[in-house]
Parts: structure tokens; sequence; C-alpha cells
């Protein structure tokens, strides 16, 4: 006990409220754009013929877009979940408390600094080779 000096910041009520509100308007932004990309999937997909490898590249890259805004969403859904929890802003891996430089750049992030950086890493480590 009595360690602060060197204790990374953690959130307080004030950036939860802040980055409840930034995570919402994130969410409305998403959806707003998944359902424009939806239209323009349709009109893609059932639009005049056009040459047919074209149009499926386009569906194929509006799928792709359409995937990844997906997937954003619902990491905000489940940040806003872990709030209404109160498990927000703490690592899904190893239980730290995420730093709030990194929840003011990533408001959605669900592990801390070290652990994102150790499953980025991962990968390169079947090699052995140690990164620059
Ligand atoms: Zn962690």
């Amino acid at each position: 006990m009595g360690y602060s000096g060197m204790e990374e910041r953690h959130i307080n009520p004030e950036d939860m409220t802040g980055l409840e509100k930034t995570l919402k308007k994130m969410h409305g932004k998403l959806a707003e754009d998944m359902k424009k990309l939806g239209a323009e999937l349709k009109d893609t997909a059932f639009g005049e013929a056009r040459d047919i490898l074209t149009q499926k590249e386009d569906i194929e890259t509006l799928e792709a877009e359409d995937e990844m805004e997906e997937k954003e969403i619902h990491l905000i859904e489940e940040a806003l979940q872990r709030m209404a929890q109160g498990t927000y802003g703490i690592c899904l891996d190893c239980g730290e408390k995420i730093a709030i430089e990194r929840l003011k750049a990533l408001p959605y992030a669900r592990y801390c600094i070290r652990c994102e950086d150790a499953r980025e890493k991962r990968p390169y480590k079947m090699d052995g080779r140690i990164p620059d």
C-alpha cells in the first residue's frame, strides 16, 4: 500500500461521463454510416447490371467496410455495457486498470497497453526475431 507516485492515473467519474458521451456519439455515427452502407450495398447489388466483375468487387469492398463498422459498433456496445456493470477501464486480460490516456485515445479499448502490445507482438515471436 501507499504506492502512489508511479501509478498511472485512472478514470474518475468525470472522465467516465465524457467517455460515455464519446462512445455514444461514435455509436450514433457508425449506425448512421452503416445505414448508408446498407443502402449503397443494395444499390450496387440490385442496381443496373454493369460489368459483373466490377460489381462483385464493389460489393466485396462495401461488405468489408460494413463488417469493420459492425465490429467497431460491437466493441462500443461492449464498452457501454462494461460502464453499466462498473467494469469499464479494466483490462480483460490481466485485470489491471487501463490508463486514462489510452481510453481517451480509444474509448472502447478492452486491454491495457501492455496486453495489447503482447497481443500484437505474439505472431512475430514465432520466428524468434526480436522486434526493433
Ligand atoms: Zn492487461
